[in-house]
């Protein structure tokens, strides 16, 4: 299926002149003359691309970008904002309101399909990427959110020292920038673990043709992304790099946000691609596991486990809750301080998740508290468990540089009961435990036990 493209300016003529170029490409493509009209088609229909004429009367087109970028349901959809020539000040106030790329009236046919087709196989990936989650597109965006930000790798090829670091400048401080003037030399540095190449096709010291041939045409290197620089009125060159292989262009002069604009499109896809590659799973891990324990959080359990668990419950499976509760832990931290807490968190963690049986889900549930599942564990079996790891958090010291501190715990527990959801489960566990703590807290209490102190 060919893409859908939205086109939205409020001047006939642009839409117009816009849509026949892009249905020329086969592109299928559906026009909106108001911001206020954008925003309604994209929230009802599926687009692949939005194309955003900056001045409009009423909504302008930083605002339907802010707008859509806020909104779960169209973030993920690029933007491409359609700015004034002269108007700088603009190309940052919309790469400000989100927008993934732009382009200056008036437009040039070459340069607006380059950016269409560079911004589409982003968007293929991040469709990818986000229907492996199997997750609503909301809840997969912290974790594209983490990849965006990670910091790339680039390897500048250009005949100049000075040219060398005009292009490194605006990059430098985010990315780890590698300057190379001798395209053999940046062939060897390929090798290292590159993310993205940029490469000039003017040089009149190296055939900057050549150079990508040869990225695409070892197995190693074939999926580096390469953004060229080019000159405008150099136009079969640039079409060659197109038939190379090449993923984006840049024109010279070159500007500072376009640089950034571009360079952010091209990690942003290989990272989003690599992230596929690699096992979805493991960049999840970033968004579900707390990182100072290494547990997983309560955003995890809540979305992941505790359905697995009131499935289990459904089909007659027995499985018991515990929640741990360090005694008087802002003690520690008014009289240790909060590094010193902290670490003895890490340690009760430690301790925890290294008594349990694999089969138990340990996470990190608020602050001080830890939440334990057993799966087919009944009450009884559940607090003899939640005793012992009582005990030997409390037996053992935690040393903190080379002072010892010695920390209690205490836990209150419940079963499920049958038709039981998690949440009701949970409840009885909690009160279980403010029982344990107004017995005197260092103990565990089982829900609808006595309370003997009390
Ligand atoms: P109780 O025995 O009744 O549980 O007493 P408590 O002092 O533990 O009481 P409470 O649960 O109200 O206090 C928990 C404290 O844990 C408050 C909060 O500042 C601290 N805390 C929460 N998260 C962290 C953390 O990540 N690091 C550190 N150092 N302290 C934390
Ligand atoms: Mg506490
Ligand atoms: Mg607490």
């Amino acid at each position: 299926m060919s893409a859908r493209i939205l086109i939205v300016d409020d001047l006939a003529p642009n839409l117009h002149l816009l849509e026949v170029k892009l249905a020329a490409q086969y592109y299928d493509v559906v026009t909106a003359m108001s911001g206020k009209q954008a925003l309604k088609l994209a929230g009802s229909e599926k687009f692949d691309l939005i194309l955003l004429d900056a001045m409009m009367p009423g909504l302008n087109g930083f605002e339907v970008c802010k707008r859509l970028k806020s909104n779960p349901a169209t973030w993920h959809i690029p933007v491409v904002m359609v700015t004034a020539l002269e108007e700088t000040r603009d190309r940052i106030r919309g790469l400000e309101a989100g927008a993934d790329d732009f382009i200056t009236k008036p437009i040039d046919d070459f340069n607006l399909l380059a950016r269409v087709k560079s911004l589409l196989r982003l968007k293929m990936v991040t469709d990818q990427l986000l229907s492996h989650t199997g997750d609503s597109k909301e809840n997969s965006r912290p974790m594209l959110e983490l990849l965006d930000n990670r910091k790339g790798r680039i390897l500048i090829l250009d005949d100049h020292e000075r040219k060398l670091q005009l292009l490194a400048a605006p990059l430098q401080g985010h990315h780890e920038i590698l300057l190379e003037a001798d395209p053999k030399r940046a062939v060897e540095l390929i090798n290292t673990q590159i993310d993205l190449v940029i490469v000039s096709l003017v040089s009149n010291k190296f055939d900057g043709l050549r150079f990508c041939a040869r990225l695409r045409s070892d197995t190693v290197t074939r999926d580096i992304p390469i953004l060229a620089i080019g000159d405008p009125e150099a136009e079969a060159t640039l079409v060659r790099a197109y038939d190379i292989g090449i993923n984006d262009t840049l024109m010279r002069p070159i500007e500072d946000q376009e640089l950034k604009a571009r360079v952010n499109t091209q990690l942003k896809r290989k990272f989003y691609a690599d992230s596929l590659r690699d096992n979805f799973s493991e960049s999840m891990e970033m968004v579900i596991t707390d990182p100072m324990t290494g547990l997983g959080n309560r955003r995890h359990f809540d979305r992941s486990v505790a359905p697995l668990f009131d499935q289990l419950n459904q089909t007659g499976q027995v499985f018991s809750l515990v929640i741990f509760d360090v005694d008087r832990f802002k003690r520690v931290n008014d009289i240790l301080g909060h590094d010193v807490g902290d670490i003895v968190l890490k340690e009760v963690a430690a301790r925890l998740a290294s008594n349990m049986r694999s089969i138990d889900v340990v996470s990190r549930y608020g602050g001080e508290e830890f939440l334990i599942a057993m799966p087919d564990t009944d009450q009884e079996a559940a607090i003899i468990a939640a005793d012992r790891i009582r005990s030997l958090i409390g037996g053992t010291p935690i040393t903190v540089g080379d002072q010892g501190f010695s920390i209690a715990v205490s836990a209150g527990i419940a079963e499920a009961q049958k038709g039981d959801k998690f949440r009701d489960v949970f409840k009885r566990a909690d009160s279980a435990l403010y029982q344990a703590k107004h017995s005197g807290r260092n103990q565990v209490r089982g829900a609808g036990e006595k309370n003997i102190a009390a």
